[in-house]
């Protein structure tokens, strides 16, 4: 079976409109390097969140599936992890290079299936592809350490792969999530079985056979499907060594701790309350553009959206422009020339939003744009919400406790920056955050006092580019954040250290007398 069995993945005619799909299919499994048709009897049906039609079927892999997949790994690890670092990176030239030339492809799968516009996919696919390329310098990456320790005995350091891995994505990066784990697992000599959103597989499909095409031998990278029933089988099956999550903290904490009381490492980035704080002497253009850009792309579904605006002093006087800002978005199919918001991924997810906008006007806060109940006129039966804009939102009010996922931006109020840094401290979230200001001290200040893992001084979502990492804060981040995606701690969850310890000596100058006290080096 071919990943173009099911149209949405087709690589010759790939659908670049919302038209209804004709020959719907089942989106294949991956094991071995062979797409195959599950034997499921369970399937989650996939909808085009533009229109409500059916794009595919989702499998809930079974038993038999979900064990193959990690046989297949299990078996693939030794000559794996034996092929030399620089055939890896070889592999990983290739898979770039396709990446690229298939970045429409995965583009239009992923605006098909997650709803965000073409434009806003192709940054989705890119800010993977930047892992991957940064994964092609994995000799470097995996240099060890040396050293002499004492006469004629050194200690050596090896960075090893751990073995069979896994990761667990969330929708609302369907190509750039998996590529924060499949280039770094891989390269450094892992097995990996991933398993994509149920919602959007098919930019993981697209990438498995890429994958394959580059080189990566079969059982490298594993692709199963499923919801909670797959999740479960990854936290509980011993030969599975480590864990990547990235979504909600409801799915997230539950399989860090369950993860990590089987003994497997963990790494699990969650959800997000992203503040930004405006400052009266901030180039308002800039802010005002950055903070809608920022609110309302991708329809509000970024773990670090901004979702939040906090303004200082006399900038609330700027409400209306900001308003007038969102408002003027074009919200319509994610391939429309000129949408410059598609819709949310699910009618339960607008459902949600709805009901948040819902309680903020109960709870006394004022809908300065009101985004419910929009629809554009091509596409009636998607999971439409317009830009909203709520003021006069208090901290204790639900629509700011909660993350809302949609294009809402939450507006309070404060007097001072100090009153600004302690409101975003006190939230339990702190994925990131964004100051606006002409002010070096004011940034400086700023940027020392908040908590939160990735602040944007001026620059309004500031996730790192590969050479550092992404480093989430408090609930945002599970475990402290001890272990982060990609950049050097990214390399570190992926490999294990073996300190290696040798004395080369002359037979001449071997001790007469066993030494039975621990050495003083002295
Ligand atoms: P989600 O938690 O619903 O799903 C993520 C994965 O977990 C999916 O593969 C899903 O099948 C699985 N899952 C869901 N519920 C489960 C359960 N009860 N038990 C076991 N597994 C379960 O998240 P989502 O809606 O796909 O993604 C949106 C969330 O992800 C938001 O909260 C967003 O902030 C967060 N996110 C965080 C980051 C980050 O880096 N911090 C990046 C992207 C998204």
């Amino acid at each position: 079976l071919h990943p173009a069995a099911a149209p949405a993945y087709a690589a010759e005619s790939y659908p670049t409109s919302h038209e209804k799909i004709s020959n719907v299919q089942d989106t294949p499994y991956f094991i071995d390097n062979k797409f195959l048709k599950s034997e499921a009897t369970q399937f989650i049906d996939l909808h085009d969140p533009a229109t409500n039609n059916l794009v595919t079927r989702v499998p809930q892999s079974t038993d038999a599936e979900l064990k193959a997949a990690v046989r297949s790994a299990q078996k693939a690890f030794p000559a794996w992890r034996a092929t030399s670092v620089m055939a890896r990176q070889q592999i990983m030239f290739k898979f770039t290079q396709l990446v690229r030339d298939n970045w429409d492809r995965l583009a239009a799968s992923i605006t098909l299936e997650q709803g965000k516009t073409f434009a806003d996919a192709k940054g989705d696919v890119l800010r993977g592809l930047q892992v991957a390329e940064g994964a092609c310098n994995i000799p470097q990456q995996m240099v060890g350490e040396v050293l002499e320790v004492a006469k004629d005995m050194e200690t050596r350091s090896y960075r090893e792969p751990l073995g069979v891995v896994a990761a667990i994505c969330p929708f609302n990066f369907p190509a750039m999530i998996p590529l924060w784990s499949i280039p770094i697992a891989t390269a450094t000599g892992n097995c990996l079985i991933l398993k994509p959103s149920e919602r959007d597989p098919g930019a993981a499909i697209i990438l498995a056979e890429l994958a394959e095409k580059a080189g990566m031998p079969p059982g490298v990278l594993n692709i199963v499907h499923g919801a909670a029933k797959t999740v479960d089988f990854i936290i509980d099956e011993p030969a599975i060594k480590a864990i990547s999550f990235v979504g909600s903290n409801r799915a997230g904490e539950y399989i860090f701790s369950r993860g990590s009381a089987n003994g497997k490492r963990v790494q699990a980035n969650l959800g997000a309350k992203n503040h930004a704080a405006i400052l009266p002497d901030a180039n308002k253009q800039h802010a005002l553009n950055s903070i809608v850009g920022a609110a309302f792309g991708a329809a509000g579904q970024r773990c670090m959206a901004l979702s939040t605006l906090v303004m200082v002093g006399e900038t609330k006087e700027w409400l209306s422009e900001l308003a007038g800002s969102a408002k003027s978005l074009e919200v319509n199919g994610g391939f429309e020339q000129g949408a410059d918001l598609g819709p949310v991924i699910s009618p339960q997810s607008k459902e949600r939003i709805e009901g948040l906008i819902d309680s903020a006007e109960k709870e006394g806060a004022t809908i300065l744009l009101d985004g419910r109940g929009f629809k554009p006129e091509k596409y009636p039966n998607g999971n439409w919400v317009g830009p909203t804009i709520i003021t006069n939102v208090k901290p204790h009010m639900k629509c700011y406790k909660e993350e809302i996922f949609g294009p809402v931006l939450v507006c309070l109020n404060v007097d001072s920056l100090d009153e600004a840094v302690d409101l975003i401290n006190a939230n339990e979230y702190g994925n990131g955050v964004a100051i606006f200001t002409k002010s070096g001290a004011t940034a400086t200040a700023f940027q020392k006092n908040i908590e939160a893992g990735q602040v944007g001084i001026n620059v309004p979502i500031p996730v790192p580019l590969p050479m550092f990492s992404f480093t989430g804060n408090k609930k945002s981040i599970a475990g402290g954040g001890a272990s982060y995606f990609y950049g050097k701690p990214g390399l570190q969850f992926y490999t294990q250290l073996k300190t290696v310890t040798s004395l080369w000596r002359s037979e001449d100058a071997i001790s007469k007398a066993a030494d039975v006290a621990m050495p003083t080096h002295s």
